[in-house]
């Protein structure tokens, strides 16, 4: 009974994820943040914000059970950003981020960034509409990560791995994290990065907006 339960939940958010797919159409490229709360997720996109603001036309919704803390970090760095409080919910569903769209303004619009809330379970269970997945994981969480919560990583177009600054104050092996996420989805691409030094960055803001304009149609 509880996994019928489950079921139309699921079936009912697939159905708004396609109406939201329906509005991005092929002109706007949406992404999907997911991670664990403190690996990097609105770090990543200050940076990658300042980046590519003159490059593309982005806004960013994000994702949080309380507070516009993270809306506001996002908004210092001049872009639109629209906060969705889940009130105690885990995760973002395609219903919270339809509402979220109406108070965007999706003309000319390229890139939508959606930071989930911080969390390796659930986000990864609720189709938002989204064209890509991206998975981050930071080297302080430890390298075991991958295989205890796959489902993060099975359709994940994009895994990011955090904080390699970090990596001489942790037992993190690199290697060992790299493939476990590999083992479970051959097909990802992998960066490793830190958002604090920079390291790695540039070859993150180039698949993306490498990405946003593949899916506009404007290979470049
Ligand atoms: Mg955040
Ligand atoms: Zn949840």
């Amino acid at each position: 009974m509880e996994i019928k339960v489950g079921q139309n939940i699921l079936a009912a958010n697939d159905a708004v994820a396609a109406d939201n797919r329906a509005a991005f159409g092929r002109s706007i490229f949406a992404v999907n943040l997911m991670s664990s709360p403190g690996a990097g997720k609105t770090t990543l996109l200050e940076r990658t914000i300042d980046y590519l603001k003159d490059r593309l036309s982005l806004a960013v919704i994000e994702g949080d059970i309380a507070t516009s803390f993270d809306a506001d970090r996002i908004r210092r760095h001049g872009t639109t950003a629209v906060q969705i409080n889940t009130g105690g919910g885990c995760h973002l569903d395609a219903q919270m981020v339809q509402r979220a769209l109406c108070a965007l303004d999706l003309t000319d619009l390229h890139l939508l960034l959606i930071e989930n809330v911080g969390n390796l379970v659930c986000p990864a269970e609720f189709d938002l509409g989204e064209a890509a997945k991206i998975a981050l994981v930071s080297v302080t969480e430890g390298d075991d990560k991958p295989l205890k919560y796959p489902a993060l990583f099975r359709d994940a177009r994009v895994f990011l791995i955090n904080k390699i600054d970090l990596l001489p104050y942790t037992d993190c092996d690199l290697h060992r994290l790299r493939s476990a996420a590999l083992s479970i989805n051959p097909g990802l691409t992998v960066f490793e990065v830190s958002c604090r030094s920079g390291a790695g960055l540039q070859d993150w803001f180039s698949w993306l907006e490498g990405e946003t304009h593949r899916w506009r149609g404007r290979d470049e």
